[in-house]
């Protein structure tokens, strides 16, 4: 079955062709690098990344690039709040998301393009804009002019009419339409600027990915995703700017965009104060099962996060995880690690996670199940397969097992090691009785010993 994906600009689901099969090339647009992410912005981050093991598990080459917005009134607010320089808290926030993404197993994208590497290119393309009459400059500013585009609204399906009517946008008398959207904008002497022909100034938000997109991946580029509350004006405005950059040409074939995510069913907000960010959440859970929860839901629906929720993901890992571990011994000897037709159907159906995972929860059953070796090596390549393009099942068993932060009843690793290391201890001086005591009251705090010739290794019981 071919791989299909719901498009934005179709509303429908199309069969999903790349123009060129040997170079798959995606957009997605990444954080703007001024606070800790918030596990509402990992979803796309999750969400592509399974698109983008899927896609490269069906091309041999797919160019990803995910950009970092390092240029930003809101760096420019925290940097002053914080009296540290622009550069010094993007660079932070980005060495910290990047430790956050690779914590929930999501692949460094081929390319990280980030905005302020590219302000020439996009002086280029405003240059072109006003050349080619799409563009004005007025008060320092340059300035988008919507009318001159009449494909304008047609992803978000909005008229000019009714975002002026919504107050999606913002009035200023040097605008000729109040629709009309900032690509430049001057800089005071205290406000981070690069040298242009309409002055000392820096560029608007929809411009960088624009011009990102173009660099990195060309003109027109097969898939460009994002969250939903993109789709107006982000996603608008950045078809408005490349395709009349670029003399017509699409910007995007398949636009993609996330459902959002809410907490305890109320949307996450700075204000309402229910920011739980990704950096605190994996203070507290294992990357994987925070992944997991973000691909519980089909992509396009909202999904809650709560501690259930959570807490039913920990326990989805566990039975994965205790039947690769009773399949530790059996060697792959050569068995291709491959997911099954199943499995690839149900992503390939506009990556229907849920339907995916569901199929992993039957290979566990039936590898629980089979006696023999060649079943069991089977299911063992069948899930390892599986777990590579959904970026789950990253971890040997035992790793898994011992750093879950499952239920210790109060122990943490340091005291269960030196618990162990008594146990040794007295076993090497043949007092039996002793290790035994441990070992017992280990068992009794659900944590299970596990003796090999190479020493004693715990699991938390499950
Ligand atoms: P931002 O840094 O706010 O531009 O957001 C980065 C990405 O996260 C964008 O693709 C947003 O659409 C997405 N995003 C932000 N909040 C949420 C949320 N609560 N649920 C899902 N996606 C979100
Ligand atoms: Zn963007």
């Amino acid at each position: 079955m071919p791989l299909t994906l719901y498009n934005t600009l179709t509303r429908s689901k199309e069969a999903f062709e790349p123009m060129d099969p040997d170079r798959v090339t995606m957009y997605v647009c990444g954080p703007t690098v001024y606070n800790h992410a918030h596990i509402g912005n990992a979803r796309p981050a999750v969400v592509f990344d399974v698109l983008f093991r899927l896609l490269r598990h069906h091309y041999p080459r797919v160019d990803y690039a995910r950009n970092i917005t390092d240029i930003d009134d809101k760096i420019i607010k925290a940097a002053a709040d914080q009296g540290a320089p622009i550069e010094k808290v993007a660079q932070h926030y980005t060495r910290i998301y990047r430790e956050d993404m690779a914590a929930l197993n999501v692949l460094e994208p081929t390319v990280e393009p980030h905005a302020t590497e590219h302000v020439a290119d996009m002086i280029d393309m405003i240059g072109k804009l006003i050349d080619s009459g799409h563009a004005y400059a007025a008060d320092g500013h340059v300035l988008f002019d919507v009318v001159s585009f009449a494909d304008y609204g047609r992803l978000s399906r909005r008229s000019l009419e009714d975002m002026v009517a919504g107050a999606r946008v913002e009035v200023a008398d040097y605008k000729r339409h109040p629709g009309d959207f900032v690509l430049w904008k001057p800089s005071s002497d205290d406000q981070p600027g690069w040298d242009s022909p309409w002055g000392r100034g820096r560029p608007g938000w929809h411009l960088e990915c624009s011009v990102m997109a173009e660099r990195h991946l060309g003109e027109t580029i097969d898939i460009h995703g994002g969250g939903n509350d993109l789709i107006f004006p982000h996603h608008e405005n950045e078809i408005a700017q490349s395709v009349c950059g670029h003399g017509g040409a699409d910007l995007a074939r398949f636009w993609l965009h996330n459902g959002f995510l809410t907490v305890d069913e109320t949307k996450m907000s700075k204000s309402l104060g229910n920011i739980l960010t990704v950096h605190q959440l994996l203070g507290d859970y294992p990357g994987e099962v925070l992944r997991l929860v973000l691909l519980t839901a089909h992509y396009r629906q909202p999904l809650d996060w709560s501690d259930e929720a959570i807490d039913q993901a920990r326990r989805t890992l566990d039975r994965i995880y205790r039947c690769l571990a009773e399949l530790n011994e059996i060697g792959l000897d050569g068995s291709a690690v491959e997911p099954p037709e199943a499995f690839l159907a149900a992503l390939d159906d506009d990556l229907n996670t849920p339907r995916a995972l569901s199929v992993i929860s039957d290979l566990v059953s039936q590898a629980n199940r089979v006696d023999s070796v060649a079943d069991k090596r089977a299911l063992k390549a069948a899930l390892l397969g599986c777990g590579r393009v959904i970026g789950l099942m990253q971890l040997d068993p035992t790793e898994w097992f011992q750093g879950s932060g499952a239920e210790t009843a109060g122990l943490d690793e340091s005291e269960i090691e030196a618990l162990i290391a008594n146990r040794a201890a007295a076993k090497s001086e043949r007092d039996f009785a002793t290790a035994d005591r441990i070992r017992d009251e280990l068992a009794a705090r659900g944590i299970v010993l596990e003796d090999r010739p190479e020493g004693t290794s715990w699991r938390v019981e499950s």
